[in-house]
Order: C-alpha cells, then sequence, then structure tokens
C-alpha cells in the first residue's frame, strides 16, 4: 500500500501519483478517484470519476437489466435481504451483525419521531422505515417515516427553524 493524500490505494497501481483506471484503460492523476471507505480506511475506487459516472449511467438506462433484476430479487427475497445488509454495512463501515442489531432495534422502535412502524408511500404502506443518514459523516442517524424524514428535509435539518415551526404551533393553535 502507499499513501496519496491520505488515502490509501493498492501500490501496484499507484505510479508517481497517477492510478490505473481499470474503466478506461490509462493513467489518471490519484484526486481524478473517488474514496471510499473499506474496513475502517479511505481507498480509491477501481475507476476514475469519468468512468464511475458513464458506467453509472449506462447501468440506469438498461430497462431490461432493471426487470431482470427485480424478478430475480423478487424470487430471491433472502438473497435480496442478504446483499441489502452487506451493501448497506458497506457504506456506514459496520459489520453485518451491527447493522442487523441496528436495524432490528429501529424497526422495534419505529420511527424516531412520531413512532410509526411503517411509513406510507405514493397512497401504499411501505414496508421499511427511511435510514437517516448523515451524507458527509457516512453514518446512520435514525430510522424516520416518510413524513417526518421529508418535514426534516424541508425545514433543512435546522434545529432552530423546528424549534420556532413548533412554537408557531403552539402559539396559534393552542
Ligand atoms: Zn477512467
Ligand atoms: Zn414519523
Amino acid at each position: 500500500m502507499s499513501k496519496c493524500d491520505g488515502v490509501l490505494a493498492m501500490g501496484r497501481t499507484v505510479k508517481n501519483g497517477k492510478k490505473w483506471c481499470n474503466g478506461c484503460k490509462r493513467y489518471r492523476r490519484v484526486k481524478q478517484f473517488t474514496p471510499r471507505m473499506k474496513r475502517g480506511r479511505l481507498v480509491l475506487r477501481a475507476r476514475c470519476q469519468e468512468c464511475e459516472q458513464e458506467a453509472g449511467r449506462a447501468y440506469n438506462k438498461t430497462q431490461a437489466h432493471k426487470d431482470a433484476k427485480r424478478r430475480y430479487y423478487g424470487n430471491h427475497p433472502e438473497q435480496f435481504r442478504k446483499e441489502y445488509v452487506s451493501r448497506l454495512a458497506k457504506e456506514f463501515d459496520m459489520t453485518g451483525e451491527e447493522l442487523e442489531r441496528w436495524l432490528a432495534m429501529h424497526s422495534r422502535k419505529g420511527c424516531e419521531i412520531c413512532g410509526v412502524l411503517a411509513s406510507v408511500q405514493r397512497g401504499r404502506w411501505k414496508k421499511r422505515l427511511h435510514l437517516d443518514h448523515d451524507e458527509i459523516a457516512k453514518r446512520l442517524c435514525g430510522a424516520l417515516c416518510n413524513p417526518c424524514n421529508l418535514g426534516l428535509g424541508h425545514f433543512l435539518h435546522n434545529p432552530q427553524l423546528l424549534r420556532k415551526a413548533a412554537e408557531y404551533v403552539e402559539r396559534t393553535r393552542p
């Protein structure tokens, strides 16, 4: 492993501050690679930002791929659950067990604000609560129902505004 700008990358793929991109098959400056958390430390992605974006766009476009995936996961709910948990655990730098405990605790507890156990979306009951997370710190905050989550978003997650909103409601609708 060699160190570049505080981010660890596999030594064999980094040369003179440049890293090999698995997408466009050339060396590019390490700045052009997005770091991600892997088992508690930052590592650079295998493809440069441009290649990551392009791959993402191309992938999202194929409806056939989406349909096939939906069919597959519909027939394999345990597999869906397994991949969902491991994807989330990776994203928030937790072990699978830590995440399972977190999910079990929050599904018992329900929405952190109103306590509802499931949320309504587009007129249908949605089984899962929204996992509220801190984008920057990559940390799970709590589980919220859809209306509470949207509410917080409308108030920009600003505690001062939220307090003022509560005071306003108390004052005008006692
Ligand atoms: Zn590339
Ligand atoms: Zn709620």
